[in-house]
């Protein structure tokens, strides 16, 4: 893969004040005073982040370096699976729907071509956010208010942040974060069942599989991480309940159990 930065903990914003209105990015933090504190995007997390530089990187990142002031258990913005480096990834080549549809189709994942870290910063084999795992760390180290190739984070995943832009449901090419709430499967139907987002839980969503072998591999995968947050991709359309949405997955390039 490519050249990674390594360790947690290390958010892409932050907010100056406790009612989260008023958002600083990391780079535009270059100047802040190290000692300023900011707060965690999750209004949960009472963590207290500085800005700090990263070495060998122009990046910089808020990160909770106080001991009694880290991020919450479970706080996502503590949590290396979020980070997403913009610097490793070509953004003019991302088109939101084609990223989806490749994830949609039964093909394996595409081997991907191994990029050698002594490249750092990655430019010979720079391409868009490919995988599912890219994607919602790409997500994630935006607000939803933000934009990602001219599309609005917001309209690619539904989760506690976004939810406002989903009041009558969620339908179409989207990235749902989801947890299990009750009834997990049903071997006789092959579907596979999750709420999201994970703390409101407003919406049922309905995983249909019509591959026995698919439908066992994923459903015994979100088992085994059942108190794990599931990230799903899918074409979701009505099931015809209130509130409950499905769509078919193909395979495992759809899921991602974030850890
Ligand atoms: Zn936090």
């Amino acid at each position: 893969m490519f050249y990674k930065l390594g360790g947690k903990d290390m958010a892409k914003y932050a907010y100056r004040d406790k009612d989260r209105k008023d958002i600083i990015y990391s780079d535009e933090a270059i100047e802040v005073d190290r000692n300023t504190a900011f707060f965690c995007p999750d209004h949960k997390c009472n963590a207290k982040l500085y800005i700090c530089a990263v070495d060998g990187s122009k990046s910089a990142y808020f990160r909770a370096t106080k001991p009694n002031f880290k991020h919450i258990k479970n706080c996502l913005f503590g949590n290396s699976s979020t980070e997403f480096d913009s610097n490793n990834y070509d953004e003019s080549q991302f088109v939101y729907e084609d990223a989806i549809n490749n994830l949609l189709c039964n093909t394996k994942p595409s081997s991907q071509k191994r990029i050698p870290s002594a490249h750092g910063t990655g430019e010979p084999g720079a391409h868009p956010p490919r995988t599912l795992r890219q994607i919602y760390s790409l997500c994630k180290s935006l607000s939803v208010r933000d934009t990602y190739a001219g599309k609005e984070i917001g309209s690619m995943i539904l989760d506690d942040r976004s939810k406002y832009r989903y009041p009558k449901g969620c339908f179409g090419n989207r990235i749902i974060e989801a947890t299990v709430d009750g009834r997990l499967y049903n071997d006789e139907k092959k579907e596979v069942y999750l709420v999201s987002p994970i703390n409101s839980k407003k919406y049922t969503f309905i995983l249909s599989f019509s591959d026995e072998d698919n439908y066992k591999k994923i459903r015994s995968e979100i088992y085994n991480n059942r108190d794990k947050i599931i990230v799903i991709a899918g074409k979701w359309e009505s099931s015809g309940e209130y509130n409950k949405f499905t769509s078919k997955v193909y395979g495992t390039k759809q899921v991602a159990i974030i850890k």
